[in-house]
C-alpha cells in the first residue's frame, strides 16, 4: 500500500540543451498519478501553463496543462499518451517554454486540434481552441524530442 502523499513536491527543470529533451518518448504503461500531480504543482510554481515528462526527466507520453489558470480559471488537465487526431486553422503567437527561460519565440499552430487521450474510463478525445490548441501542441512536440527553437519562427 502506498503511503498518502502530503504537500507539494517541485521537480526540476530540465533545461536545453539537455539531451533528454530531444528524447522522442514511450508511451506510458500503468499507473503515473504521483508522477502527474508532482508535474502540475511543479508547473504552476514554474510558472507556467504546461509541462511535458521530459522536462522533469521522465521520457514517457504524457503531460499537464492549465491554459486558463493566469486568468484566474483554474483548469488543471492530465493528458496519458496523447494522440492530434485532426487540425483546423491557423494561429500564430509568442511561446515561451520553461526548459528555455526567457527566449519567448513566434509559433503557428493549428487554431484547433483534436487530442485523443487515455482518461479514467479509457481512451476518449476531446477538442481544443485558442490558447489550449497552441499549448497541447507545444507539449505534444516535447513528447517528441522537438523545442521551439527547433521550429520556424513565423513572422510578423
Ligand atoms: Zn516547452
Amino acid at each position: 500500500m502506498r503511503a498518502a502523499r502530503s504537500g507539494r513536491l517541485i521537480l526540476p527543470i530540465l533545461l536545453s540543451p539537455d539531451p533528454v529533451l530531444n528524447v522522442r518518448c514511450t508511451p506510458v504503461v500503468g499507473d503515473r498519478t504521483d508522477l502527474a500531480r508532482d508535474m502540475l504543482d511543479t508547473m504552476y510554481a514554474a510558472p507556467g501553463r504546461g509541462l511535458a515528462a521530459p522536462q522533469v526527466g521522465v521520457t514517457e507520453r504524457i503531460f499537464v496543462m492549465d491554459a486558463t489558470w493566469k486568468e484566474g480559471l483554474p483548469d488543471p488537465r492530465v493528458f496519458v499518451n496523447p494522440e492530434i487526431t485532426a487540425r483546423e486553422g491557423a494561429q500564430v503567437n509568442t511561446e515561451g517554454c520553461l526548459s528555455i527561460p526567457d527566449v519567448p519565440r513566434r509559433i503557428a499552430r493549428p487554431a484547433s486540434v483534436t487530442l485523443a487521450f487515455d482518461g479514467v474510463k479509457g481512451r476518449r478525445s476531446e477538442v481544443f481552441t485558442g490558447m489550449a490548441a497552441a499549448c497541447i501542441c507545444h507539449e505534444m512536440d516535447h513528447l517528441d524530442g522537438i523545442l521551439i527553437t527547433d521550429l520556424p519562427e513565423a513572422p510578423e
